[in-house]
């Protein structure tokens, strides 16, 4: 038996979590089982600890988007018992059971060996939302950064806080974009130098284009920020679009930063990246993120605490990186 944070759902199709010990039988098929150390806590995962909002399949469920851990058996030559492994992506923790849990079972094809130089408590304090972040600095480097600052949204959240901490590692000036004012001493010891007001950017303008102020910019907000955020893009510049933490419609008029400022809108997905980007983006993490600023953009949480963090994290209310110590 192991512990683990089961949502099940009753005959009304109420959900409801709590830790319950669990047998391996129950476990899902799969050729590596993980003695899991370290998971955290994501937008998705409140979605998933609560009525599932689409994501959860079948109940009952075991929520928790990625994991870090040691190998515990495989049948998998990539791996063998004692190997410290991460896991984000893949649905694991939605349609199949993620890492809230002090076991999991999943393909070896969705794991990454723990890059050298992280621990796994550190792998975890990155996490999904640090590898978001990471790929969506390495997208706008692909397309090369501007003049004028690179923008954050949704700065004081977890994607918000790792990007603005790399981005000012590497030198680029910060504008981190926050509705929480309180937040403004964090953000500038996470290295941003300029603080927008989140009702600043929210406003929505006639206006086909704005003043030129950003050199780039990664967005968790999507909603009337991006609508906004992409008029006053420099000529050339690109937004890498991770979330939508705001909402799913951009509004204002669209068409005119694309063809008469040639800006670029990537869209950056974490979940099906292959081997390869993710290896890459492990690796940019362990060089390129200051782990002193990533201890200070941390909370631990246990299994119990989940349900309460998974309700305020939908209210947009938890700061930085949730660390979920899953054997606490
Ligand atoms: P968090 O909840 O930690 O952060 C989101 C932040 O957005 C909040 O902290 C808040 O920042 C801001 N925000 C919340 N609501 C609003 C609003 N109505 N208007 C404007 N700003 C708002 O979430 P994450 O950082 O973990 O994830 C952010 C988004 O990215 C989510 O939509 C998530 O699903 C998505 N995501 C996508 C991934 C991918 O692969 N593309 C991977 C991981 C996450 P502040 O208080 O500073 O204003």
């Amino acid at each position: 038996m192991f512990k683990a944070l089961l949502v099940e759902k009753n005959d009304e199709g109420k959900t409801s979590a709590s830790v319950q010990d669990i047998s391996e039988d129950q476990m899902p098929e799969g050729d590596v089982t993980v003695a899991v150390e370290y998971s955290t806590m994501n937008y998705k995962d409140g979605l998933c600890i609560g009525p599932g909002g689409g994501l959860v399949r079948t109940y009952p469920h075991v929520p928790g988007i990625d994991f870090s851990g040691t190998v515990e058996a495989s049948e998998d030559d990539r791996y063998k018992p004692g190997d410290k492994v991460v896991l984000t992506g893949w649905r694991v923790g939605e349609n199949r059971w993620g890492g809230y849990a002090e076991k999991a079972r999943v393909k070896a094809d969705m794991l990454v060996p723990l890059p050298d130089g992280l621990t796994t408590r550190q792998a975890m304090a990155v996490g999904t939302a640090g590898l978001t972040a990471m790929l969506a600095v390495m997208a706008l480097e692909d397309q090369g950064l501007k003049d004028g600052p690179v923008l954050v949204t949704g700065a004081a959240g977890g994607v918000g806080s790792v990007a603005t901490a790399i981005l000012a590692h590497l030198g680029h000036e910060v504008a981190a974009v926050t509705g929480r004012p309180e937040q403004e001493d964090y953000l500038k010891s996470l290295g941003a130098t300029q603080i927008v007001a989140r009702e600043d950017l929210t406003e929505v303008t006639r206006k086909p284009l704005e003043a030129e102020l950003w050199g780039g910019c990664v967005d968790a907000v999507a909603g009337a920020m991006l609508g906004r955020v992409l008029k006053q893009m420099t000529y050339g510049s690109s937004v890498a679009a991770i979330g939508l933490a705001g909402g799913a419609a951009i509004e204002g008029a669209l068409i005119t930063p694309f063809i008469l400022r040639g800006v670029n809108l990537l869209g950056i997905d974490s979940v099906m990246q292959p081997y390869k980007n993710r290896v890459r983006a492990w690796g940019r993490i362990a060089r390129d993120l200051p782990m002193d600023k990533l201890e200070a953009m941390v909370q631990t949480a246990t299994l119990a605490d989940l349900p309460g963090l998974g309700r305020d994290i939908l209210k947009g209310q938890v700061k930085g990186r949730v660390v979920v110590d899953v054997t606490a």
